[in-house]
């Protein structure tokens, strides 16, 4: 570039500068909080706080590192891709290095050097080969300088390499680890963690609080025992999984750094093992203290692994399912009966597959939908694909993908329990030609002759009326039959004998449907504005359900 040349790109970087929002300064009080539509969070020291950037369509998460009330650190992010990066790294209160990752890989940073509000040096990253980034450094009044570095941060890992479980894959995921900075600490042996009297912080990004190590002292060792073979096993699977990978070692680099901590303020554990938070909210993940002392080392590393996923940005049931699917494909559930044992290999196929793929369009993807209706129910979570599959059937409905989202809800509810609502479903959609069809209506009319079945079959249709009149717009007819929903007595002749056990739990999978109607019709309800309906919806039907299916 001529003097020319840099006068036109120096100026064009100085206006881009200026058209930032002036002012990104922390909200102080609440009121301005709720204005402002911002949510600030302290961990300790740090601040965390969410704005938007209405011109560009962006959000961003500002971090205050030392305590004056201005962002040091701002990462922007278009859903929940990170597309801009912004660091102050004087601490002068100004920014003074812009990072734009832009979608065809190419990493463009703009740094005022002299942190004299000129950005004087610009440097971009190129992706070369698996593990190498070319870097060319223009600084003002300089020569270009290139380098090229191992480094693979922010991108897929290894894409051009290998298939998944071929020869020397362990020794590849080593190499990408070793390659990225974010995960080099796992691919070494774990080290002992420094202590600062309030927290203790590991070598590889996260910081543990203390009274997790008074439940477990070697809580710390066992979440780099977790990540370096969650790492490794997503390093084997297809495209998505090595996105994961970046996006973890983003995570572990990134401001402010995660935290695990045991306790949750202002809040009861219940049944709950564990919770962690979604972005925009700072990066932490809880553990029940009771769970940490009674749990296996591999239900451990399983649910430690799902809870990362949650501040990756995905939430179960409005984004694809990574947090199940990736916990159960590289953290098998332990296997004790032979039937286990037979089921084992099967579960965690259909969990690799789903973990390792990319689903174009999220949860509104038929084929992942396909997937999750026959992999929740193998682990007991049936409910979570229900949503998903009824926002599906209500933006296709008439389409001729219809159908075939009808049996993927038949499928995710074809567990014994489940069987009277499944067959109230089926009910519409015979004649039944197909064979994958016919064995899955065999499978729930079978279920559907247990002894108590035919006693739900009234509360199974109306709540399939309600599906119904939802799908349709009718929200209030919905919101009427879920509101009406009555189960029989447990003196009816036909229940007395049977175990209360397993009513208890076709009454919860009931529910369980019924809530997802009741949370869907409230949504409805807020996105019409009709406010009143909305509270009184919340209060009557949502809450005592969301509270009967939890069992508190
Ligand atoms: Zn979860």
């Amino acid at each position: 570039m001529g003097i020319r040349g840099w006068i036109v790109f120096l100026s064009l970087m100085t206006l881009l500068a200026s058209a930032r929002p002036l002012s990104e300064k922390r909200p102080t009080d609440l009121l301005t909080q709720l204005l402002e539509k911002s949510t600030v969070y302290n961990q300790g020291q740090i601040f965390t706080w969410r704005s938007e950037r209405k011109a560009t369509g962006l959000w961003c998460r500002n971090t205050d590192t030392k305590g004056d009330g201005k962002p040091h650190s701002i990462d922007c992010f278009s859903k929940n891709r990170l597309v801009l990066r912004e660091r102050d790294r004087n601490g002068d209160g100004k920014m003074d290095e812009f990072t734009s990752y832009g979608t065809d890989e190419k990493i463009v940073r703009q740094i005022d050097s002299h942190f004299d509000g000129n950005l004087d040096v610009e440097e971009t990253l190129v992706r070369e080969g698996p593990y190498i980034v070319r870097t060319t450094r223009r600084a003002k009044g300089k020569k270009p300088v290139i380098w090229a570095v191992v480094s693979v941060e922010h991108y897929p890992l290894a894409q051009e390499e290998g298939k998944a479980g071929h020869d020397g894959a362990e020794e590849e995921a080593l190499k990408a680890m070793q390659a990225t900075e974010g995960l080099r600490p796992l691919a070494k042996p774990f080290e002992a963690p420094s202590d600062d009297g309030k927290n203790v912080t590991t070598k590889f990004g996260f910081q543990v609080a203390k009274d997790c190590l008074d439940t477990d002292a070697k809580l710390a060792e066992r979440l780099h025992e977790t990540l370096a073979e969650g790492v490794k096993c997503l390093i084997k699977l297809d495209d998505e999984g090595k996105n994961h990978v970046s996006k973890i070692a983003s995570l572990l680099l990134g401001q402010p750094s995660p935290r695990l901590m045991c306790t949750l303020e202002g809040q009861k554990w219940g049944r709950r093992e564990a919770l962690s938070s979604l972005p925009p909210e700072p990066p932490w993940i809880a553990v029940n203290p009771t769970f940490l002392a009674a749990a296996t080392p591999q239900t451990m590393k399983q649910t430690l692994f799902h809870e990362l996923f949650h501040p990756l940005g995905y939430a179960h049931q409005s984004d694809v399912d990574y947090p199940y699917a990736c916990s159960f494909c590289c953290f098998p559930s332990e296997a004790k009966t032979d039937a286990e044992k037979k089921k084992q290999p099967l579960i965690t196929d259909l969990a690799c597959k789903i973990c390792g793929a990319h689903f174009e369009g999220g949860v509104d993807n038929l084929d992942y939908l396909k997937k999750m209706a026959a992999f929740l129910p193998k682990i007991l979570k049936a409910h979570h694909g229900t949503r998903p599959l009824l926002q599906y059937l209500k933006k296709h409905k008439g389409e001729p993908e219809e159908r075939e989202a009808e049996f993927a809800l038949v499928r995710s509810l074809s567990g014994v329990f489940e069987a009277p609502v499944a067959s109230a479903l089926l009910n519409r959609l015979e004649p039944v030609t197909d064979k994958g069809e016919m064995a899955l209506l065999n499978l729930v009319r079978f279920y559907d002759k247990k002894p108590w079945a035919p006693q739900y079959a009234s509360a199974s249709k109306r709540l399939v009326s309600a599906v119904d009149a939802w799908t349709e717009g009718n929200d209030d007819e919905a919101a009427r039959l879920i509101r009406e929903s009555s189960y029989p007595s447990r003196n009816d002749p036909q229940l007395k004998d049977i175990d209360p056990g397993i009513l208890d739990a076709v009454e919860t999978s009931l529910n369980r449907t019924r809530l997802a109607v009741a949370e869907l019709i409230y949504d409805s309800y807020g996105t019409q504005g009709a406010k009143v309906k909305e509270e009184r919806f919340q209060t009557e039907v949502l809450e005592p359900l969301a509270r009967r299916v939890s069992g508190l």
